[in-house]
């Protein structure tokens, strides 16, 4: 059992006082974690202590804070397989895909550490005797709130970028994930000078209070609905908001292409980490010629699937977080069930502890129903038949969302239209998954706001200063 503390003002174990909370093992129900949680006051108090640091910190040799920050990486490489272990006891993803998170999370830190020192601004010369320039400066104070699903990949991206350009960060991990959120911050700060980094643990009451605080940046991975509860605060504090959200990512299925090689696609996007992913395939628009081939496969591989404990070695399905997000995605089965559509592989609770969900595909879905429109974040294949390509681009683009897209296509000319017309931040032709290192993504609409990865989040946690440089009394230098 991990017990959890809280680190404030650069001292371990401080507050707690508004009470505890236990995490259990989704697979099981076994208790795995213990955590503090903060009250509103230990809050401000931490986001004080912070900004009594901010300065010097602000002040570091670009140069010194990416050495810490590498070496930050190392201390982090060092506790990986323990971050992975409490990843996967915590909520539940099969522990190699934890690896995956944790080892994506040591790149991202240290290709922060890399890029960091070697930004600079743009110089323009007005004249012989003037010179503009633009100084990156760090923000100052930054709220990093973040989730379960892949929580160490997730939080060395905010923590990292925002660290490296300067700023303080208080670290609020997601309430499912209190352990690996303390992992890290163990891991962190030990590379760190005393009191840059804080962590605070609690639910959604101690992110509340933390946005509300006097901080300069606010930024949340997370749901949608969590995301807009922080704007909101942001708009009354000033603080700027950067929302990386939910989403209700489309699978377009042209004419064209091998159902059988669709539907591995598809099997990937739908279920790899049971759905609990924010660029999961949400939804599937099949044209007709092949949707029966491609249907059929994809059932095929939906009951082929391997299920288990996360630890176990694989286990290709883990659990579902927790029963509460189990309740979420079978009421959205149920529902579009009840409104016509037909269940081709799972959707029925399982006998037994933990809060395992089957691998389901759902045909006969239409576009209005919530399972297609809403985020399932769940191992559910929803699949629409059109009868067209522009059919099936038309119902992609008219969503809530904005996060990212895959169209499955031979035709240049379908894969052109793709990326011009569907209004998200990422559009992936013929691979639902990939990416190069240091991709940059920047959501839309109800997926949020501003980049969330990439060297681009550093410009997003820093401001810059514009410096204009005349000669004294118009004479010369
Ligand atoms: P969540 O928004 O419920 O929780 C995320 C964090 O926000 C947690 O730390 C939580 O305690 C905190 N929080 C909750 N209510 C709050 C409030 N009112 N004010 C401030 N903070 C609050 O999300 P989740 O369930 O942990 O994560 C799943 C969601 O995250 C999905 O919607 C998924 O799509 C999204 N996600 C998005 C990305 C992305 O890059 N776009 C990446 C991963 C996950």
């Amino acid at each position: 059992m991990y017990t959890v503390a809280q680190l404030i003002g650069g001292v371990w174990g401080a507050g707690g006082e508004g009470g505890e909370l236990v995490v259990h093992d989704p697979a099981d129900g076994s208790p795995v974690s213990r955590a503090p949680v903060a009250t509103a006051d230990e809050v401000a108090k931490a986001v004080e202590a912070a900004r009594g640091v901010a300065a010097e910190w602000a002040a570091a040799a670009p140069a010194d804070r990416a050495a810490a920050l590498h070496r930050a990486a190392d201390a982090v490489e060092a506790a990986a397989e323990d971050l992975a272990q409490a990843t996967t006891a915590e909520m539940g993803k099969p522990l190699d895909d934890a690896r995956g998170g944790v080892a994506a999370g040591i790149g991202t830190l240290r290709q922060y550490a890399e890029l960091a020192p070697v930004r600079g601004g743009r110089t323009l010369h007005g004249g012989h005797d003037a010179l503009d320039f633009m100084a990156p400066e760090p923000r100052g104070v930054v709220a990093a709130i973040t989730p379960w699903n892949d929580p160490v990949a997730v939080s060395c991206g905010l923590l990292g970028a925002a660290l490296v350009t300067g700023n303080v960060v208080l670290h609020k991990p997601s309430e499912r994930t209190p352990a690996t959120g303390w992992l890290l911050a163990r891991a962190l700060d030990s590379a760190l000078p005393a009191g840059v980094l804080s962590l605070l643990t609690g639910g959604g009451e101690v992110g509340a209070a933390l946005s509300g605080q006097d901080v300069d940046v606010v930024a949340h991975v997370g749901s949608t609905a969590t995301g807009r509860a922080i704007a909101a605060a942001g708009a009354r504090t000033g603080a700027k908001v950067l929302l990386e959200n939910g989403g209700s990512d489309p699978l377009v299925v042209d004419a064209d292409v091998d159902p059988l090689w669709a539907a591995e696609q598809a099997a990937l996007g739908c279920f790899a980490n049971a759905g609990q992913i924010c660029v999961a395939v949400e939804r599937i628009y099949v044209h007709r010629d092949v949707a029966d081939g491609f249907t059929d496969a994809l059932v095929a591989r939906a009951e082929a699937l391997t299920v288990g404990p996360g630890r176990d070695p694989g286990t290709q399905l883990g659990p579902l977080v927790d029963r509460r997000h189990r309740d979420h995605v079978h009421g959205q089965v149920t529902a579009a069930v009840a409104a016509g559509a037909r269940v081709r592989a799972g959707g029925t609770l399982p006998e037994g502890p933990g809060a395992f969900y089957p691998a389901t595909v759902i045909e006969g879905c239409r576009h209005d129903m919530a399972l297609v429109r809403e985020e399932t974040f769940g191992p559910v294949a929803p699949v629409v038949v059109v009868d067209s390509f522009s059919e099936g681009l038309r119902c992609a683009a008219d969503s809530p969302y904005g996060l990212a897209a895959t169209v499955l296509t031979g035709s240049m000319s379908h894969a052109q239209r793709a990326w011009r017309e569907l209004p998200v931040g990422t559009v992936k032709v013929n691979a639902v998954f990939g990416g190069a290192p240091g991709g940059a993504a920047q959501p839309r609409r109800g997926s949020g706001h501003g980049f969330g990865y990439g060297p681009e989040l550093l410009d997003e946690f820093s401001t810059v200063k514009v410096v204009h440089l005349e000669a004294p009394g118009r004479g010369h230098w």
